[in-house]
C-alpha cells in the first residue's frame, strides 16, 4: 500500500499532497483509490490570441485552463483566476480543493478551477471583455449548468461572470446558471459578494469561542484587502472584535484602537489601496504578519505563511480565508506551538456555498432575500464547522486532517456507489 506522501507530489502540490496523505493514511486508502481521488478527470489548456490597442498595437497570444477534477458528486464546481502567476499546476491542485471543499459543506458539486495567465491591470475593460468571451468560447463544450459551473476568484469578479453568461448564452441559449457570481440584475444572489469573507468571520468567531477567547476583546490581523479580506473584515467589526490591522499587495496599515472599517473600504475605493489611511501607522506585510494577536487571517493567495516566516507569527488561531495560505512546513511548525489553525477548506467554503444557493434561485427562476441566504449560509457552516472540531477533539488530530478526512471519505463514497 502506498503511504508515502510523495508518489502524490504529481498529481498536486507538496502542501496540499502532505495534507491529504495525512488524511488517506488515517483512512487506510490502498493505491488505485488514491490514484483515483487524486487524478484530474479532464485537464484543458487554450490559447486565446488578443489584439491588444496601445503604441504597439500588437497580437498577444495567452494561455487559458480548466481543470475538472472530480464529479462524483454533482457538476464541477469552481472560480476563474486571472494572474500573471497562474499555471497548469497551481490550477490543479485549487481544483482538487474545490472537490473537498464542496464535499465538506455538502453541496451537490464537483470540483474545478480555472484561470488566464494575465495581468488584468495591463489590459483595458474592452480587452478583458474579448478575453473571456474568447475563453468561453473555446471552453463551452465543456461548461454547462449541469456539467461545470464557473464562478469569480482573484482579479474577476460579477462583471466577467456577466460576459461569460452572454457568450455563453449566445451558443446555448439562455443559461443564467452557467456561472455564479453574476451581477444581481442578470440573476446573481443577493449576499454573494460578501458570503466568502462573512464565512470567515463566523467561523472565526466560533473558533475564537470555543478557544476561550473573548471576541469583544480579540485583536484581529488580516493579510489581503480585496473582496474576501475587506468583507470578513467589516463582518468582525460588525460582531464586535478589534481589526487592529489589514494589508494589500502595497503593504498594510495598523490602528491598535481599532480599524474604522467602511472608512478604510472607502479609501481604497477612492485611492486603489490602503496606504496613507488617516489614523494608521504603515508596515509592510511582514510586518503585519509577525504582529502579536488573537486572529490572523490570511486572505491574499498562497504560501503567505512559510518555513521563512512562521517564527514571526503570533496568534493563538489562524484563519484561512485564502486557499492554501500556510505551507505544510509552517502548518506543522504551527501546530507544535500550539496554534490552532481552521483550515481554507472550511473557513472560505461560504463563497461556494452561496454560489450553490445562486445556482438552485436560477434553476428555480426564484430568488430569495439577503437575510434567508445568510441564514442558510450560516446552517451549513456552522454543521460543517461543528462536525470537523468534533471530529479533530474526538481522534485529537488537527482541524486540517479532520476536514480532509470528512470530505475524501464523502467523495470516495459517491465515486463507489454510482461504479467506476
Ligand atoms: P481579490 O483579488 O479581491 O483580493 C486579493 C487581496 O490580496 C487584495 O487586497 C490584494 O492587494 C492582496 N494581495 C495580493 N497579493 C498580495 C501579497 N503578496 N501580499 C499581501 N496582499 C496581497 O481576491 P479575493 O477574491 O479576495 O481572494 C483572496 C483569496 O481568497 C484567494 O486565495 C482566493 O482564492 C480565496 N477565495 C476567494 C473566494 C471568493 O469568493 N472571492 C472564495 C474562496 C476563496
Amino acid at each position: 500500500m502506498e503511504t508515502s506522501t510523495e508518489r502524490l507530489e504529481c498529481c498536486c502540490t507538496d502542501n496540499q499532497a502532505t495534507f491529504l496523505g495525512h488524511a488517506f493514511d488515517r483512512l487506510g486508502l490502498n493505491g488505485a483509490q488514491r490514484q483515483l481521488l487524486l487524478h484530474s478527470f479532464r485537464e484543458i489548456c487554450v490559447q486565446i490570441p488578443l489584439e491588444t490597442d496601445g503604441p504597439s498595437g500588437r497580437l498577444r497570444t495567452f494561455t487559458g485552463y480548466r481543470v475538472q477534477h472530480n464529479h462524483a458528486r454533482g457538476p464541477f464546481k469552481g472560480g476563474l483566476r486571472y494572474h500573471p502567476s497562474v499555471q497548469l499546476e497551481e490550477i490543479r491542485a485549487l481544483a482538487q480543493l474545490m472537490t473537498w471543499k464542496t464535499a465538506l459543506v455538502d453541496i451537490p458539486f464537483g470540483g474545478a478551477k480555472g484561470g488566464i495567465t494575465v495581468d488584468p491591470s495591463g489590459l483595458q475593460r474592452h480587452e478583458l471583455e474579448t478575453l473571456t468571451k474568447r475563453f468561453t468560447q473555446k471552453m463551452a463544450p465543456v461548461l454547462g449548468e449541469h456539467q461545470d459551473i464557473p464562478a469569480p476568484d482573484v482579479n474577476t469578479n460579477a462583471q466577467h461572470m456577466a460576459w461569460i453568461f452572454e457568450e455563453y448564452s449566445k451558443l446555448c441559449g439562455h443559461r443564467p446558471a452557467v456561472v455564479t457570481g453574476k451581477p444581481i440584475e442578470l440573476g446573481g444572489s443577493l449576499g454573494r459578494e460578501e458570503a466568502t469573507g462573512h464565512g470567515v468571520a463566523e467561523i472565526a468567531v466560533r473558533a475564537a469561542r470555543d478557544h476561550g477567547l473573548d471576541i469583544s476583546s480579540a485583536r484581529v490581523v488580516i493579510q489581503g484587502f480585496g473582496n474576501v479580506g475587506s468583507h470578513a473584515a467589516r463582518r468582525l467589526t460588525e460582531i464586535g472584535a478589534r481589526v487592529i490591522a489589514v494589508s494589500d499587495v502595497y503593504g498594510g496599515v495598523l490602528c491598535e484602537s481599532g480599524l474604522d472599517v467602511p472608512n478604510a473600504t472607502a479609501h481604497v475605493e477612492q485611492t486603489g489601496r490602503l496606504e496613507g489611511l488617516e489614523g494608521t501607522e504603515p508596515m509592510s506585510n511582514d510586518e503585519l504578519l509577525a504582529l502579536p494577536c488573537e486572529i490572523l487571517i490570511p486572505a491574499a493567495l498562497e504560501a503567505a505563511i512559510h518555513c521563512g516566516n512562521v517564527d514571526d507569527v503570533h496568534a493563538r488561531l489562524v484563519v484561512e480565508a485564502a486557499n492554501m495560505p500556510v505551507t505544510h512546513m509552517a502548518d506543522a511548525h504551527l501546530q507544535d506551538a500550539g496554534v490552532t489553525i481552521v483550515p481554507d477548506l472550511l473557513a472560505n467554503a461560504g463563497g461556494v456555498t452561496v454560489s450553490y444557493f445562486e445556482w438552485v434561485q436560477n434553476i428555480q427562476q426564484f430568488p430569495w432575500t439577503r437575510d434567508s441566504v445568510l441564514a442558510r449560509l450560516d446552517d451549513r457552516l456552522s454543521r460543517a464547522y461543528d462536525s470537523v472540531r468534533s471530529a479533530a477533539q474526538a481522534n485529537e488530530i488537527s482541524m486540517r486532517t479532520a476536514a480532509y478526512e470528512q470530505a475524501v471519505q464523502r467523495t470516495l463514497h459517491a465515486i463507489e456507489l454510482r461504479g467506476y
